[in-house]
């Protein structure tokens, strides 16, 4: 299958925190990717900007090396000379005063060049970026900022911010990143929602048993232990980036696929969920397996309370879901590395084949990581003879076989929203009340285990998790799904 590539505006795009850890893995890789595809075209400059002293030839260097180690497992030389011809970098503090003229000067003020600024910098200097982007004279009503992800640390900071940005910006040009939104799979969960007849009749609290979320991670936090410390799973993750998917999987049909269309129907999911009890939630925090490091050790806090690991019950009351749970579960140190959304069909309500036919459901799962694709889970008769035996069977497509490579060339979340951004796109963004709608909901949670002053459940580093958040799901007479990469 041959993909078209659309290539997009020339841009300049200025990358502040381009020397970081998130610029180097994913954000100029991921460009350079665009770059071969024929999206990105020669006549777009990419400027680096952090406060490091640095010259365009280390910058070029930096990223050359970026490239070589995260970037596709095969490039072509010169076509990283010219990806990098595009380069540059100007020193310059997001919270200072040096460094503005430099940045404006190496700014184009043609008509047609598409002009963004990547906020890649931390939560710290986001509200002096703003305001220095405006003062300096940088920013004008075109422009588009991306705001990287941590959003606020609870309800109140993430509003004082939408306020600081909106003091300069207006609400169509903030870009606030969440990957997991450019994540193929995730927006062919709208397109096989909404482009088929097959699936939307049935997604509902009548035919839907319950549905499943999980994002486990082998790795754990060591390396980014401080900030991980003051966040925790619910923070880190469930706030932004389950909450988004839980919002793909149960909002109603949006009237067209455009931004504020899917967004007001993310935003009536969220403020559909229902308060969580605590004795639905199940915290945990990863031990020492003797080969890596316990959580405390990773975090250098002996005493720490925050979780490493959450799974949760909760519903949407609305009349699509009502009584319908959605278990959501996340954690890092687990055993594999795998997402997966699952779609957990009711049984059949008579089975015309006995009592021995045994106990099955549809599911489909939709998995992002790894293979992203799709599977759905039919039951058939057991071939052979000897009766009418059932057996659940898998109905496959995972993308990178069904599509061929192109599926491979553009998997990468980053690339996609950059794209969009470039674009003018907004669809897979979030928007400043969707981000404050998911704050109010997990902001009690919060509260409530640090005022009884809760601790995590204790789980073996390469674990499923504590036994707890098994116990959450089997007092249903449900199990998780298997946790397999
Ligand atoms: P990092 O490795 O610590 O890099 C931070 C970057 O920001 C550096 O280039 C730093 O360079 C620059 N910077 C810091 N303060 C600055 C200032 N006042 N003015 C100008 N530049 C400044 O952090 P990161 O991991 O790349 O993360 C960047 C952002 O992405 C954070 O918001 C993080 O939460 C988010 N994020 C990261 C990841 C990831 O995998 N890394 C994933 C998701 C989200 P100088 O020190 O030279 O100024």
């Amino acid at each position: 299958m041959v993909s078209r590539v659309i290539p997009v505006d020339p841009f300049d795009l200025v990358i502040f925190g381009g020397t970081g850890d998130l610029a180097r893995r994913k954000i100029l890789p991921g460009l350079f990717r665009r770059f071969c595809a024929g999206q990105m075209t020669r006549d777009s400059r990419i400027i680096g900007a952090a406060r490091g002293d640095m010259d365009e030839t280390a910058y070029r260097d930096m990223v050359r090396e970026a490239i070589a180690e995260f970037g596709p497992s095969r490039s072509e030389a010169c076509a990283v000379e010219d990806f990098l011809s595009c380069l540059g970098y100007v020193s310059v503090d997001a919270r200072g005063d040096d460094g503005w003229c430099d940045l404006k000067s190496a700014l184009r003020e043609e008509e047609g060049i598409v002009r963004a600024f990547y906020f890649s910098v931390g939560p710290s200097p986001l509200k002096k970026l703003a305001e220095r982007l405006r003062q300096h004279g940088l920013a004008h009503d075109e422009v588009r900022i991306v705001v990287e992800k941590p959003f606020g640390h609870n309800l109140a900071s993430a509003r004082a911010l939408n306020e600081e940005l909106a003091r300069h910006f207006d609400e169509s040009q903030i870009y606030r990143i969440d990957h997991y939104l450019g994540k193929e799979t995730v927006q062919n969960l709208m397109a096989v929602r909404f482009g088929n007849m097959l699936f939307e009749p049935l997604w509902n609290a009548q035919y839907v048993d319950h549905i499943q979320i999980t994002v486990a991670e082998t790795v754990g936090v060591s390396g980014r232990g401080s900030y991980y410390d003051k966040s925790g799973a619910m923070r880190d993750m469930v706030q932004n980036h389950l909450m988004q998917l839980l919002c793909l999987i149960a909002m109603e049909p949006p009237a067209r696929f455009d931004p504020d269309a899917v967004r007001d129907e993310k935003l009536k999911v969220i403020r559909a969920l229902d308060p969580v009890d605590p004795d639905q939630i199940v915290r945990g925090q990863y031990t020492s397996d003797g080969a890596m490091a316990s959580y405390r050790e990773d975090v250098e806090n002996a005493a720490s309370k925050t979780e490493s690991f959450i799974a949760l019950k909760c519903y949407i009351s609305n009349w699509r879901w009502a009584n319908t749970p959605f278990y959501l579960r996340t954690g890092k140190r687990l055993s594999d590395r795998a997402s997966e959304i699952a779609v957990v069909f009711k049984e059949t309500p008579h089975s015309i084949f006995g009592i021995d036919s045994g106990r099955h459901r549809n599911v489909l799962s939709i998995r992002l990581q790894p293979n992203e694709g799709m599977t759905l889970g039919v039951t058939i008769k057991e071939p052979g003879p000897g009766g009418m035996r059932l057996v659940d069977v898998p109905l496959d497509m995972t993308f990178a076989e069904a599509l061929g490579p192109d599926a491979e060339e553009a998997a990468d979340a980053y690339e996609r929203l950059i794209m969009d951004v470039i674009r003018g796109n907004q669809t897979l963004f979030m928007r400043g009340d969707e981000v404050e709608a998911a704050w109010a909901w997990t902001d009690p949670l919060i509260e409530g285990w640090e005022r009884r002053g809760d601790s995590p459940k204790p789980y073996d580093a390469g674990s499923a998790g504590p036994d707890d958040a098994a116990f959450l799901i089997n007092r249903d007479g449900r199990r998780w799904r298997r946790i397999k990469s």
